[in-house]
């Protein structure tokens, strides 16, 4: 445990770096905690990366993480205590310095990962053991640090979320099928053909017939460090003969039809299924900061892919990717998509949902459409970005004879 007197040499420190601009470079995007009684993870996303000073105090214990020329963004609020972390505090200092308090409720360990998002730089304060290892099951396998600089050949990885389970079944066919199944064992079937894939890695957000909040979903995929969130389900509709699938991503400004409006609302409603006390604030339209537009473009883009990669196995209900107010989507920093994959509603659709080899060819779609968005967009310490400019470099050398 560092003392007192060693942290007022780093105080000195941070005042003599702080001192030549009192300007602010970087701006704090987004703070993040995922902690149980042993282990905790604080991350912080931040436009830029910045040097960061990391200590440890006591009495209580502590660790501080201190942001030389960084300024809170506006709505970016310290998450609340849990597990073993009593309380997060963030305060500027002097200098522009922006000062990050984690109070623990037992000493841990500390050390930081930094990695890239989609918009700016991450960095990772793990404390005691890793937390990735307890958020789903069965244990997933070995964690690497995800988005680590320098380690230029990670996996992309894809949280793949199966809509519903426990006590919300989603939307039930004629024929008496449960949305939640159906939206398992494609999830499943998707995982798999992703962990194929070289490149990518999936986890699944529940792997069994449990019912999970919304919110619970994101916080799993983050705790992965997913790099994108595809969420799997299968509509509804009274009309039975409307069939074929759709893709959708999350809006700020109202729905880009009533259909999709009305849609998001029954998906949102999945947290009222399992008891869960209702946030009115949840089903109003999302306020959006310029970080999550960006974010929406950007899930857009992938969601494309994915309508193109569906077409190619079975009908399509809408060419253009949808946006409503899905609660599940709204991360401010990992795109993300909801793919509606058929009308369960639709008999023959039911029947085809129910088949392995429909599910099989879902899968294959929905991996395929993802693999090619990170193909042409491939983030920063990825085996897909390495090969990318292996391949750009080739291209640059070559000069048409033979190598
Ligand atoms: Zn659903």
């Amino acid at each position: 445990m560092i003392t007192k007197g060693f942290f007022r040499g780093f105080a000195a420190l941070a005042v003599a770096v702080g001192g030549f601009s009192a300007a602010s470079a970087a701006e704090l995007r987004g703070i993040a905690l995922s902690a149980n009684s042993d282990s905790a993870q604080v991350t912080l996303d931040l436009s830029d990366g910045t040097t960061q000073k990391l200590f440890t105090l006591d009495h209580p214990d502590r660790v501080v993480i201190d942001l030389p020329h960084t300024a809170r963004a506006s709505g970016v609020h310290a998450p609340s205590g849990s597990g073993v972390v009593s309380e997060v505090r963030l305060g500027p200092q002097p200098h522009g310095t922006l000062r990050v308090v984690v109070e623990l409720r037992s000493a841990l360990p500390a050390h930081t990962t930094w990695g890239a998002t989609g918009q700016g730089r991450r960095l990772i304060v793990s404390l005691g053991q890793p937390i990735v290892a307890a958020v789903a099951e069965p244990a997933p396998k070995a964690v690497r640090a995800a988005h680590a600089v320098g380690d230029g050949d990670r996996d992309v990885v894809i949280a793949v979320d199966a809509g519903h389970g426990g006590d919300d079944p989603g939307a039930i066919g004629h024929g008496g099928t449960r949305e939640k199944d159906v939206t398992l064992a494609i999830a499943r079937a998707l995982a798999a053909r992703i962990d194929a894939e070289g490149g990518m890695r999936a986890v699944l957000t529940r792997d069994r017939d449990q019912f999970l909040e919304l919110r619970e979903r994101i916080r799993r995929a983050h705790a992965y460090h997913a790099d994108m969130f595809v969420s799997v389900h299968a509509d509804s509709i009274a009309d039975r003969s409307v069939s074929g699938a759709s893709v959708y991503v999350l809006s700020g400004h109202g729905a880009s039809s009533e259909a999709a409006r009305l849609l998001a609302e029954r998906e949102n409603a999945a947290d009222l299924m399992g008891g869960v006390l209702e946030d009115k604030g949840e089903l109003r339209p999302v306020l959006l900061d310029a970080a999550q537009s960006e974010i929406i473009g950007v899930s857009a883009t992938a969601a494309e892919r994915v309508v193109i990669a569906l077409s190619s196995v079975g009908e399509i209900r809408r060419r253009e990717v949808q946006q409503a107010g899905f609660v599940v989507l709204k991360s401010p920093d990992m795109p993300s998509m909801l793919v509606e994959t058929a009308y369960i509603s639709n008999p023959a659709e039911e029947r085809r949902l129910r088949s392995l080899e429909q599910q099989q060819r879902l899968a294959e779609a929905i991996a395929d459409g993802v693999r090619s968005y990170f193909l042409q967009n491939p983030p920063d310490g990825t085996r897909f970005k390495q090969e990318r400019r292996t391949l750009a470099s080739a291209a640059d050398t070559s000069t048409g004879a033979t190598p």
